[in-house]
């Protein structure tokens, strides 16, 4: 088995990635912002299993500055270059692209960079309206990615409903020649969804922050005993309710809506989408599931 290798500008990544499409290889891609779990980690071998063993895995570690607004935690994000090598190599990645924010942004002045990608419609709202500048920095930062990749399957996971959601329409309206693929939540043991944001919480931060899993929970417990739907606002009620029984915890957004248009539900039946947002102490956790 080769080395893994590490690339650093999307003019050498774009030479291997030409390298592997000559050779007949296909490319399978995992965008990441790096401090990688298993969550992480099952998307490696999610694109493994698209790509095959003849084919090539790339995953990207990259913490963009356009997808956090400038009083989020860009700078306190955690970062850890040595662990997420082992764990990539361990899931037999073949290579890790990591830019600096030098190639990716480049300059100041006359010659600085100024396009951007945006996605109009499924990106309004939740996580939108929350971070109104977030998914205009993640449609840009994939849209490079994928440009210097070239990846023919680039896996994304669920826990990030909307983002999947976003990307998918803009490689369709954009025509990438890329065939985008979700994979399921990875959980702890509590229910929690890995997060790399999970390392900024206490521990009386982290008991609290199983509020949200049990959120989902409960409105899938109450949507599926229930013949005719629940009135969406009853179970915003509810698990606003519930997350203000946790003292350190704070609502920020709860969604009920269509899995593949994210139209809002007025009236919940089974096969809706359920989306939340909370913040636990400082840190703010997102996460999903079908209600
Ligand atoms: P991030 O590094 O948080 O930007 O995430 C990179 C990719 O990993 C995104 O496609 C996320 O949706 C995905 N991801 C993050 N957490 C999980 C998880 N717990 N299970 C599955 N995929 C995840």
């Amino acid at each position: 088995m080769a080395p893994m290798r590490m690339t650093r500008t999307p003019g050498a990544m774009q030479r291997w990635a030409g390298t592997w499409r000559r050779e007949g290889r296909r490319i399978g891609f995992v965008p990441t912002m790096g401090y990688l779990h298993d969550g992480h980690v099952s998307l490696m071998h999610e694109a493994r299993r698209r790509v095959g063993r003849g084919g090539v895995v790339v995953v990207s570690i990259y913490v963009n500055p356009t997808q956090f607004a400038p009083a989020e935690d860009l700078s306190r994000y955690p970062r850890d270059m040595k662990g997420d090598r082992r764990r990539c190599r361990e899931a037999g990645v073949d290579m890790i692209y990591a830019p600096t924010d030098d190639v990716m942004y480049p300059g100041r002045g006359e010659g600085r960079y100024s396009t951007y990608v945006v996605e109009e419609q499924l990106g309004r709202g939740m996580e939108g309206e929350s971070r109104p500048t977030h998914f205009r920095g993640v449609t840009t930062v994939v849209t490079k990615l994928f440009n210097a990749v070239l990846p023919d399957v680039a896996v994304f996971g669920a826990k990030d409903w909307q983002q999947a959601a976003v990307i998918r329409r803009m490689t369709r309206d954009l025509d990438f020649p890329v065939r985008v693929v979700v994979a399921p939540t990875q959980r702890e043991k509590d229910g929690l969804a890995m997060s790399s944001r999970n390392a900024y919480l206490g521990p009386e931060e982290r008991r609290q922050a199983t509020v949200l899993h049990r959120c989902i929970e409960e409105a899938r417990r109450r949507v599926r005993g229930s013949r005719e739907g629940v009135p969406a606002e009853a179970l915003k009620g509810e698990v606003a309710a519930t997350v203000s029984r946790e003292p350190l915890a704070r609502l920020d957004y709860v969604e009920f809506f269509d899995p593949e248009t994210l139209e809002p539900r007025a009236t919940v039946g089974h096969g809706s989408q359920m989306a939340l947002a909370v913040f636990v102490g400082r840190t703010r956790l997102i996460d999903n599931g079908r209600v």
